[in-house]
């Protein structure tokens, strides 16, 4: 079993991996920050700008957690 890159134990593909398909996957504001912090894994610029424009995207605190 593979986890997800956000940390989650379930695989990418039914985790963040929808989310970067489609961001209104995103359910809550956490799911789209762990989609946010895969992007950031997987090195997915393109995403990491879209969802920054999101009426949901994480506050500063929390970005300076994902990016550590
Ligand atoms: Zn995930």
């Amino acid at each position: 079993m593979s986890n997800c890159y956000c940390g989650l134990t379930k695989p990418y593909d039914a985790c963040c991996g929808k989310v970067h398909q489609d961001i209104m996957n995103a359910a809550t504001a956490e799911d789209l920050m762990r989609s946010r912090y895969s992007a950031f894994v997987l090195a997915k610029g393109d995403y990491l700008m879209k969802s920054h424009y999101s009426a949901t995207r994480p506050s500063s605190k929390e970005k300076k957690s994902i990016i550590q």
